[in-house]
């Protein structure tokens, strides 16, 4: 039976439970498990190291290497962002830790080429050379000319973090012609775009934000074909950097209101943005609904719609940024996103911290992320933040002379 995308997000991941005599997610501790006997249990190893599936009669073997909790989770999502597979790891940036090691290491190839903005942690490992990856950054119309022979791998974001800037992902991946393309689906989630479908290879999540939406997971997932999934099951195994399957049980139940949720405050964002328009405080309001934030037209075409985030630039720079940050009250000041509460930070201090300084974000921009809560009650919390913001400037004017 062909499912509706909100009806999979509820019943994905979950064909066995019936049978399993059981109605909610079975959660699986085991650190290690019962062998076979020595000849089958080491076959088992043999398989689920080099990443392949658990087979008929054999072990599980040990929890680094495959745990049914986590596997579940993976098959749900594999689902939901059309992909034959998905990975599971520890959290977002051993997601992308792994996607290099497997890709470099498969194609014995170190150059990667990334499209800018990316999430501040990104951006810091590939400049950073710490994985013995040569990184060319660029922009998306920069791709096709810095993609090399030995170019491994594509890595790009849309919505960008933190700006939220669009990228044409088939223009991507026609640019990158063979050469397997990563997209970080975070900010849009399965809900709104399907990389998979525009061309991508890989989309991957920090699952921490939107998927687990209640800010008290730490997790990444990539979506892909089988093999690339082998690689990369292979690359976790050897390295350790599978996902807590407490974790995964955590996703696993937030999946089934991920499109409920994403609507929502994608709504309420739309609102709070429109409002941010009207304020003199505000210089600029970055939002994909906003036909200046999306000169392309991808909304409506690549996504589905322009998600909860939203980017403002303020006009008194990064002290009002910082008398913002610190005298909203509903809003919390920390970094992240996605969750059901609404979250606000300063990127170029914080997310974005370590990316080089052509690369950094605005000193004069605050990211938003919106949640649950009533946009009048966000609305009333920001319009009293930035009025203190504003003080700022009236009291420096004023002992300016
Ligand atoms: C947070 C984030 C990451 C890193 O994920 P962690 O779970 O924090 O390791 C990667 N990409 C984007 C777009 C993010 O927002």
């Amino acid at each position: 039976m062909t499912l509706h995308p909100d009806s999979l997000a509820v019943h994905a991941g979950r064909d066995d439970l019936a049978s399993l005599g059981v109605h909610a997610l079975p959660l699986d501790l085991s650190s290690t498990n019962p062998l076979p006997g020595i000849e089958l249990g080491g076959m088992s190893y043999e398989v689920l190291a080099t990443g392949g599936h658990p087979s008929e009669g054999g072990s599980n073997v040990y929890a680094r290497l495959w745990n049914p909790t986590v596997a579940r989770f993976e098959e749900a999502l594999a689902r939901l962002e059309h992909a034959e597979e998905a990975v599971a790891f520890s959290s977002g940036m051993a997601a992308v830790t792994a996607v290099l090691l497997a890709l470099t290491h498969e194609s014995e190839k170190r150059h990667v080429v990334a499209v800018r903005p990316l999430y501040g942690g990104t951006d810091h490992l590939l400049a950073s050379g710490l994985l013995g990856v040569e990184t060319t950054f660029c922009s998306p119309d920069g791709v096709t000319d810095a993609v090399r022979d030995d170019t491994a791998l594509v890595v790009l974001e849309s919505p960008a973090n933190p700006t939220l800037e669009l990228v044409d992902i088939r223009r991507v991946t026609a640019a990158a012609g063979v050469v397997p393309v990563l997209v970080d689906n975070t900010f849009a989630t399965p809900v709104l775009q399907h990389p998979l479908d525009l061309g991508a290879s890989l989309s991957l999540h920090s699952a921490t934000k939107y998927l687990g939406g209640h800010g008290d997971v730490v997790g990444g997932v990539v979506a892909c074909d089988a093999r690339l999934a082998a690689a990369l099951r292979r690359t976790r195994a050897i390295t350790g950097a599978i996902m807590h399957p407490l974790a995964a049980y955590l996703l696993h139940r937030g999946l089934a209101t991920l499109p409920v949720r994403m609507r929502a405050q994608q709504e309420g964002a739309r609102v709070v943005a429109e409002w941010l328009l009207s304020r003199p405080e505000v210089a600029r309001v970055h939002f994909p609904g906003f036909s200046d934030s999306d000169p392309r037209g991808l909304i409506g075409t690549q996504q589905s719609g322009p998600g909860a985030m939203i980017a403002i630039e303020l006009a008194d720079g990064f002290d009002a940024a910082a008398t913002l940050t610190a005298s909203v009250q509903l809003f919390t000041h920390a970094v992240s996103l996605g969750s059901v509460d609404s979250l606000i930070q300063h990127p170029a201090a914080l997310t974005h911290r370590p990316v080089a300084a052509e690369a950094k974000p605005s000193d004069a921009l605050v990211r938003l992320s919106i949640g649950l809560e009533d946009p009048a009650d966000l609305i009333a919390d920001l319009d009293q933040a930035l009025t203190a913001a504003a003080g700022v400037r009236e009291r420096m004017g004023t002992a300016l002379g």
